[in-house]
């Protein structure tokens, strides 16, 4: 046991006379057994017949795997709380209390019929760190906080709660496990009454999550880490398109305003016009309704969805003017009539911070993986957390870009590197004294 001691000892001169180069170095590598033997152990709460978890926020199973959880975070030494919201945190003290906590970590929810890995790689990653600072024993400047967010899955309640953004309507609905969300935050040990005291005031040095991709990108181009720019917003639209409902026999087919046809030229349109754009927009037909939706009769409406998404607001309402400008082509080719109406859905996109984006960067260097910067088209606790603090955020590889399936899988050692990206950058943080934008 002298051993491990004397080089914990060297370490930390290390630490202190030759800065982050030289100890990035010296620090040890994230257990990929490690990870997969508490992926698996995780697993286990809300475990379904195909293989995932239906562990939905506030359900037995999310009070169990929480449990789990808490369990090991104290066995690493942290010292655990769970706010108002019923977000765990475990502490860990640096050695300078006045200065604001680094914060990392992510969620252990899932949707009904979910995998193993979503928000799951982000928190046994984040404990990972914990331990590998634990195994040589460094102790950062900054207090350090780990955190598990409560309810991710159905609307990132816990990382709205710290950033005092939660709506009490959002907290009477009913969640899918059943319970109304405030029900279901005293469930997990937090106080719904009290909900606007977790609205966090104190400053929060940065705030770092590792994820898994969600999509197949960095499989496909064989890279180690994406490094998170953003995550894109979201605006849904309703669109409408009036013709003339008429007898499907006896009306000539020159003369129709079939509103069927001219809205499908217009879905054509959308989905060309945002493929030969420049840059990563997307844009989505997804739900479409004729009426009045007989076999025997011209649609004389037809009413379907649209959805944008890209990290630029601005790129968002040039992709909708695009669409409004085709939509006034196909009107005049086919004499119906097209209206817009906005939805409630307005999801503004939340940049990382530059300079989490480059401690990543080079944190990926030291460890000479590669990587490439990329936006996130789904949302997370990090999207929230950016406005109020500086937020960065490291994705790993999924197989095959499946998600929200029990189909997901991250290697072992994907995870491992996430959860090394995570140590450095978390290092990195602790050295820098970047002002906020
Ligand atoms: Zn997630």
């Amino acid at each position: 046991m002298i051993k491990p001691l004397i080089m914990n000892v060297a370490t930390l001169i290390i630490l202190n006379i030759s800065g982050f180069n030289l100890l990035a170095a010296d620090l040890p590598n994230a257990s990929a057994d490690r990870m997969e033997a508490r992926i698996l152990a995780l697993s286990e709460f809300g475990k379904n017949a195909d293989g995932g978890v239906d562990r939905t926020a506030y359900s037995d199973a999310d009070i169990a795997g929480r449990s789990y959880m808490i369990d090991l975070m104290k066995t690493a030494g942290l010292d655990v709380s769970i706010d108002y919201a019923g977000n765990i945190i475990g502490k860990r003290a640096g050695k300078n209390s006045a200065l604001a906590p680094i914060m990392f970590g992510s969620h252990i929810d899932s949707v009904p019929g979910g995998g193993n890995y979503d928000g799951d790689v982000g928190v046994i990653g984040a404990l990972e760190a914990v331990e590998l600072l634990n195994s040589t024993g460094i102790t950062t400047e900054h207090p350090l906080e780990m955190i598990i967010f409560t309810d991710e899955e159905s609307g990132t309640v816990g990382s709205k709660a710290l950033a005092g953004t939660l709506t009490p309507e959002a907290m009477n609905d009913i969640s899918s496990s059943g319970f109304k969300r405030n029900e279901g935050v005293d469930r997990i040990g937090g106080d719904h009454t009290k909900l606007k005291e977790a609205n966090r005031t104190t400053p929060i040095h940065a705030f770092v999550e590792l994820h898994i991709e969600q999509g197949g990108f960095l499989e496909e181009k064989k890279l180690n880490i994406g490094i998170v720019e953003g995550i894109v917003g979201i605006r849904w639209w309703t669109l409408k398109v009036e013709g003339v409902a008429n007898h499907g026999g006896t009306t000539p087919m020159p003369g129709r305003k079939d509103a069927l046809v001219a809205a499908s030229k217009l879905v054509i349109a959308i989905n060309e016009r945002a493929t030969n754009m420049e840059g990563r927009q997307v844009a989505t037909v997804g739900k479409i309704q004729a009426f009045p939706g007989a076999p025997n009769v011209i649609p004389g409406k037809v009413e379907f969805s649209l959805e944008i998404r890209d990290l630029d607001a601005d790129k968002i309402q040039h992709v909708y003017e695009v669409v409004q400008q085709e939509a006034k082509a196909v009107e005049k080719a086919t004499g119906v009539k097209i209206t817009f109406e906005t939805s409630n859905v307005d999801i503004h996109p939340a940049p990382t911070h530059m300079t989490l984006r480059s401690l990543i960067e080079q944190s990926t260097n030291d460890l000479g993986l590669t990587y490439q910067y990329m936006p996130s088209g789904a949302g997370h606790d990090a999207q929230e957390m950016a406005a109020i603090t500086p937020t960065g955020m490291i994705f790993v590889p999924s197989r095959g870009g499946i998600s929200h399936s029990p189909k997901e899988y991250t290697s072992p050692q994907d995870m491992a590197n996430g959860a090394d990206v995570l140590l450095r950058t978390l290092l990195k943080l602790d050295e820098s004294k970047f002002t906020r934008e």
